[in-house]
C-alpha cells in the first residue's frame, strides 16, 4: 500500500511537472490570459516569456510538410497593462495579417505600427495595448461552422431552396448541400466551398455569388426557372473547426481526392451526384479557393463542344464591372489529365466548363462580395441568352460561339515551380 502511494505521488508530481515545462494551450500571467479553446483555435500552442510576453507556437495539424498557411487564432482576457505577444512560426513564415474581434463589433485589420516582422516572417511582435475586455485575434476572420449555420437559417427561408446532409465528416460533422430545384430536370450548376480551411476569402465569395444567385430580383426568378444550383459551401467542417491549415481530420488534402474519393466528404458529394433521382448531371462547376491573388484557373478551352472558351468569355463580359470597383484578377488556363484535384475531375468526368476561384487573402471584403455578384449576375445574363437562342434554334446546342479575347485577360505565365500549388 505504501509502495502504491509513493508511486501514485511520483506520478502525479511527475505528470505537474512535465505539464509546467511544456508548452501549452493556455497561458496564465498576472497580467493576461491566452488560449485557443474556441472554433478555428488551431494547432497553436504557448509560452509564458514574461508576466508581459507570451509566445505562441503556431503550429500545422501535420508534421509532414504542408501547404504553407500558417493559421492562428487566440483569444486574449482583458488586461490593464500593455502586453506583447509572439508569434513563432517555426520552419514557416507569416502570412496572413492580424485582425482582431471585439465584442460587439466586427473583424478590423491590427494597427500596422503595433505589429513588427522578424526573422523574414518567421517571428512576429505585436503590442496590444490595454483593454477592458476579451479579444479573438486571427490570422483570417473566424468563419467557423456558426458564420455558416446563420447564412443556413437565411438560405432555409428562400422558397428556391432545399437542403440535405449529403454525408458526414470523419468527425460526424454533417455536409451540408443546398439546391434549386424548380424543375429537376433543368441543368445545373455545382459549387463547392472551403475543401482548404484557411480559404476564408472565398466564403465570402460563395456566399456573395450565391445570394445574388437566389437573390430577389427577376433576373435569379428568370434564372432559378431555367438552371438548377447545387452548392456545398463547407467541405471541410473537421478542418475548419480545428483550425487547421490545409487537410481534414485524416489529415489529406481534399482537393487531391477527386479520384479514388477516400474521404468521406469528398465521397458524399461524388454519391450524391450519382444518386441524383433523375440522373442529370452538371453542366457548370465552380470551386471556391484563396490564395495570395485573385485568379481563375480555368479548364474549357481545350473543350470540343461548343461549352469551349465559355468561362473565358463570361469573364471577359464581367471585366469591365469588375474594374469599376478595382477587383483586378488573372485568368489561367489550367489543365491536367489527373483527376485529383475536383476542377480535373469535374471537366474529366463530365466534360463541362470548371473553374478554381481563387480569391486573394488580402482582398477588400466589400470588393469580395460585391464583385462574387457582379460575376453571379453575368453569369445569369449570359445562360438566359443561350437559353434564348436555344429555344430560337430549337435546338439544344448551348452556349455563345467563343470569341477571341484580348491578350490581357489571359496569363501566359507558367505555373510557378517554387510554390506548391495553391488550390
Ligand atoms: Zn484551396
Amino acid at each position: 500500500m505504501r509502495v502504491f502511494l509513493f508511486l501514485s505521488l511520483f506520478f502525479v508530481c511527475d505528470y505537474t511537472f512535465a505539464s509546467i515545462k511544456k508548452d501549452s494551450q493556455k497561458c496564465t500571467t498576472d497580467l493576461v490570459t491566452i488560449d485557443f479553446n474556441f472554433s478555428g483555435g488551431g494547432n497553436s500552442v504557448c509560452k509564458v516569456i514574461s508576466s508581459d510576453h507570451i509566445k505562441i507556437l503556431v503550429k500545422p495539424e501535420s508534421k509532414d510538410p504542408i501547404n504553407p498557411s500558417p493559421w492562428y487564432a487566440f483569444r486574449k482576457s482583458k488586461h490593464i497593462k500593455k502586453i506583447l505577444l509572439e508569434l513563432d512560426y517555426g520552419e514557416y513564415e507569416h502570412r496572413y495579417f492580424p485582425k482582431i474581434k471585439k465584442i460587439n463589433s466586427g473583424w478590423e485589420r491590427l494597427n500596422n505600427n503595433d505589429i513588427l516582422i522578424k526573422n523574414d516572417g518567421k517571428n512576429v511582435f505585436i503590442n496590444f495595448y490595454p483593454s477592458k475586455e476579451e479579444q479573438y485575434i486571427s490570422s483570417q476572420e473566424l468563419i467557423t461552422e456558426d458564420w455558416y449555420e446563420d447564412w443556413y437559417k437565411i438560405l432555409k427561408k428562400s422558397k428556391f431552396l432545399k437542403s440535405k446532409i449529403i454525408g458526414y465528416s470523419v468527425q460526424n460533422r454533417p455536409i451540408k448541400a443546398f439546391f434549386s430545384n424548380e424543375n429537376i430536370n433543368n441543368p445545373f450548376i455545382l459549387i463547392l466551398g472551403r475543401q482548404h480551411p484557411p480559404e476564408v476569402s472565398s466564403a465570402f465569395a460563395l456566399q456573395g455569388f450565391v445570394n445574388q444567385l437566389i437573390g430577389s430580383i427577376n433576373l435569379s426568378k428568370d434564372f432559378l426557372s431555367k438552371y438548377n444550383i447545387i452548392f456545398v459551401p463547407l467541405m471541410n467542417p473537421d478542418g475548419v473547426e480545428n483550425g487547421f491549415w490545409r487537410y481534414n481530420f485524416n489529415k489529406k488534402d481534399l482537393n487531391r481526392d477527386w479520384d479514388n474519393f477516400s474521404q468521406p466528404e469528398t465521397y458524399s458529394v461524388k454519391n450524391f451526384l450519382d444518386n441524383l433521382k433523375n440522373k442529370n448531371q452538371p453542366f457548370l462547376f465552380i470551386d471556391f479557393h484563396s490564395t495570395y491573388k485573385n485568379v481563375f484557373y480555368i479548364s474549357d478551352a481545350k473543350l470540343k463542344n461548343s461549352k469551349q472558351n465559355f468561362l473565358l468569355n463570361w469573364l471577359e463580359k464581367s471585366k469591365l464591372e469588375l474594374s469599376k470597383i478595382n477587383y483586378n484578377f488573372t485568368v489561367k488556363n489550367s489543365y491536367t489529365e489527373s483527376n485529383k484535384v475536383s476542377k480535373n475531375y469535374f471537366y474529366n468526368q463530365y466534360n463541362i466548363p470548371s473553374m478554381t476561384y481563387e480569391v486573394s487573402d488580402s482582398e477588400i471584403r466589400s470588393v469580395i462580395v460585391e464583385s462574387s455578384r457582379i460575376l453571379a449576375k453575368e453569369l445569369m445574363i449570359i445562360l438566359l441568352d443561350t437559353n434564348r437562342k436555344n429555344l430560337d434554334m430549337a435546338e439544344r446546342k448551348g452556349f455563345e460561339p467563343s470569341r477571341r479575347l484580348p491578350a490581357y485577360t489571359l496569363s501566359k505565365r507558367a505555373p510557378s515551380t517554387t510554390r506548391p500549388p495553391l488550390h
